[in-house]
């Protein structure tokens, strides 16, 4: 039997062992992990059929009306129109889908997550209430793997008063988030003033919240959690020329009247003055405002009321270039053919991230994900699951998503956490605040350092 580490043992004592049965038929581990593979934009299709999809005729009248169009508009078409958008009507999440994530993976990263929020709370005071907010919940797989977390450690939470709000813009996975979270299926509100369009009760009590909009949740303590999300967000993207800065922007190909090809604006526009650092080095850059839009509440927010935000997702610290890429089946797939059927998406740029937060807040990462979830005690999970099962194909189960979610080749490096956080709560650690390279600094914040449970 492995000895664990004493700090380490108490956090599986914390978590319990009772969930190893629940493992073996929750999730299967895929044959793909998402966006495995990365190529810039108009990347060869692999299937050169390219079908006129309804999304595709409605992008191409609205460019006969008005011209071409960026690509972030492209995108926001795409992905989230509330009549054809790819996210509305469809579960792509999943084997039989065209992506799969961490908390699809296995539910160690969920519980390894919900042990980040206690910890949280914990440091924060233990306030007496406590939102989670999730931003883009997919299927609430997440959510539902931190609520057994908390309802394991009810004797620590019980008297605080939990509410779970979900940001979400999809009826289709919003309906499926309810019927994991609460085992029902949920009729939206009928008042469609209300910025709440469905309600529920969890499994264990806790209510729970739909929102369209991050602004629409109420102010209070929050802890938000996004994963995998800023990637689904509409890029910019711009392309440095002899004449100087040009937005890349998407047309009808003349050559062929039913297919888009990308193309640059004949001169600089206001967009190109307004993104673009005078100091900036690289040729191509992509720059995403509503994600710095998104930061810049969420840094308000956890300063007025406190609180956290923990983001997970791929990325670069503002040194990447052409990283607009869509998936289909697991597989790349062109950007530009059968848009609404496919997933687009852009590497996050935290640096980005980190700028729009204005020193509101604190910042710690990013951090990449084996080492995040390394810290969070990841491998003594692992071990206490396999101690306690005989069974070959469980065994086998918690090794392959452990591999996929830890391997530096499969999502280990290729993920990265990210946190916000009241000043105050770093005043006491050695470094105060936008820790850069928190991978050789120590902090007292779990997963960015080692967690520590008091
Ligand atoms: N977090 C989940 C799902 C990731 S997929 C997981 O890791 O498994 C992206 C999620 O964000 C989906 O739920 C999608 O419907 C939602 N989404 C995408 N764009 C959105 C937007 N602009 N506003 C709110 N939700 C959005």
């Amino acid at each position: 039997m492995t000895r664990l580490p004493a700090r380490r043992s108490v956090l599986a004592a914390a978590l319990g062992v009772s969930w190893q049965q629940r493992l073996l038929h929750h999730h299967g581990v895929p044959a793909a992990w998402r966006r495995r593979r990365c190529s810039g934009a108009g990347s060869k299709a692999e299937d050169s059929s390219s079908p006129v999809t309804p999304m595709l005729k409605h992008l191409m009248f609205k460019i006969k009306a008005t011209g071409p169009i960026t690509v972030a508009e492209y995108m926001r078409e795409a992905l989230t129109n509330p009549v054809k958008g790819y996210y509305m009507h469809h579960d792509m999440l999943g084997e039989g889908g065209d992506f799969v994530t961490s908390p699809e993976i296995s539910q160690i990263f969920g519980e390894l997550i919900g042990i980040w929020y206690v910890s949280e709370w914990m440091a924060a005071g233990k306030p007496k209430t406590l939102q989670l907010v999730e931003l883009g919940p997919g299927r609430g797989t997440l959510t539902d793997d931190i609520l057994r977390v908390f309802n394991q450690l009810g004797s620590l939470l019980n008297k605080c008063d939990i509410s779970i709000h979900l940001v979400e813009v999809s009826p289709k996975l919003s309906e499926i988030q309810a019927l994991t979270l609460t085992g029902e299926k949920i009729q939206s509100e009928l008042d469609v003033t209300s910025p709440v369009y469905m309600k529920g009760i969890s499994k264990a009590g806790i209510p729970i919240f739909w929102y369209r909009e991050l602004q629409d949740v109420p102010q209070g303590t929050s802890f938000y959690l996004a994963h995998e999300f800023f990637d689904a967000l509409p890029i910019h993207k711009f392309q440095r020329t002899e004449q100087g800065w040009r937005e890349v922007l998407i047309d009808i190909d003349p050559k062929a009247p039913d297919k888009l090809r990308f193309v640059l604006a004949p001169s600089a526009t206001p967009a190109t003055e307004y993104f673009i650092q005078g100091k900036e080095a690289r040729d191509h850059v992509e720059v995403c405002p509503d994600a710095g839009i998104l930061i810049q509440k969420l840094a308000c927010r956890i300063q007025e009321d406190g609180g956290a935000a923990l983001i997970a997702d791929y990325g670069h610290n503002g040194n990447k270039t052409d990283t607009f890429r869509s998936f289909r089946s697991h597989e790349l797939h062109d950007v530009l053919i059968a848009p609404g059927t496919a997933d687009l998406t852009a590497d996050v740029d935290f640096s980005y991230l980190q700028t729009m937060t204005q020193g509101r807040v604190a910042t710690l990462g990013p951090l990449k994900q084996q080492e995040f979830l390394k810290n969070m005690g990841i491998d003594v999970r692992l071990q206490v699951l396999l101690q306690n099962s005989s069974d070959t194909a469980m065994h086998k189960h918690l090794l392959q998503g452990y591999d996929m979610l830890m391997n530096p080749k499969k999502m280990g490096d290729r993920f990265n956490f990210f946190a916000l956080l009241p000043h105050q709560r770093l005043a006491h650690s050695d470094q105060k605040a936008n820790l850069q390279h928190s991978k050789s600094l120590s902090t007292s914040v779990a997963g960015f350092g080692e967690l520590v449970w008091k």
